[in-house]
């Protein structure tokens, strides 16, 4: 591991039962709160792209904005929100997928992905993919190319990469 991986590996906060029991709670806050820990991850994300032609990066709703965002910055690319449903103001594509318990639904607005756009799709937090890959779904939908989605933190143990398919999938701190 790199000295960087290492020093936002350090920094990740275990929260035990969160947010019900049994559930470990990969707590990101840490690295957002030290300006040094957070330069480091958004440049994770902006060193895995570079050389890549990228029109957009698309984040998942919440912390999805925090890394997709400040990391679209920095590249001089658009960013895309997809948020939870009902949530974005102006005409929107929706995709349902299954939660352990129940169903979730993710949208994005109708004009954010112009077809053959070549996008990156980020979130903070691999686990079972089920948001991931819904919002894959998203992209493929408004006829964008997902070159690689990307993410902070895996989970590993819970095969979220299967989940994806074919999507080329990257993640730097591996649990
Ligand atoms: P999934 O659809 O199961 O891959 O869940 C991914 C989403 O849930 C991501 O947006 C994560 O922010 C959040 N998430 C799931 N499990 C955890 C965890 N153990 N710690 C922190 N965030 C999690």
């Amino acid at each position: 591991m790199t000295e960087t991986l290492s020093l936002l590996s350090a920094a990740v906060r275990d929260v035990h039962d969160f947010p019900k029991p049994g559930i470990l709670f990969k707590d990101i806050t840490p690295i957002l709160s030290d300006g040094h820990l957070f330069r480091l991850a958004v440049d994770c994300f902006v060193d895995a792209n570079a050389g890549k032609k990228i029109d957009k990066i698309v984040g998942i709703d919440a912390r999805g904005f925090l890394f997709g965002a400040a990391a679209a910055y920095r590249m001089g690319v658009g960013f895309i929100p997809i948020r939870k449903k009902g949530k974005l103001p102006f005409e929107t594509e929706a995709v349902t997928y299954s939660l352990e318990y129940g169903q979730s639904v993710v949208e994005m607005h109708v004009d954010a992905i112009r077809p053959g756009e070549q996008v990156v799709l980020i979130d903070d937090l691999l686990a079972t993919g089920g948001t991931a890959a819904a919002a894959a779904c998203l992209i493929a939908k408004l006829g964008g190319t997902l070159l690689e989605a990307q993410f902070l933190i895996e989970l590993e143990f819970l095969a979220g990469r299967k989940a994806l398919g074919p999507v080329p999938t990257r993640s730097f701190l591996k649990y």
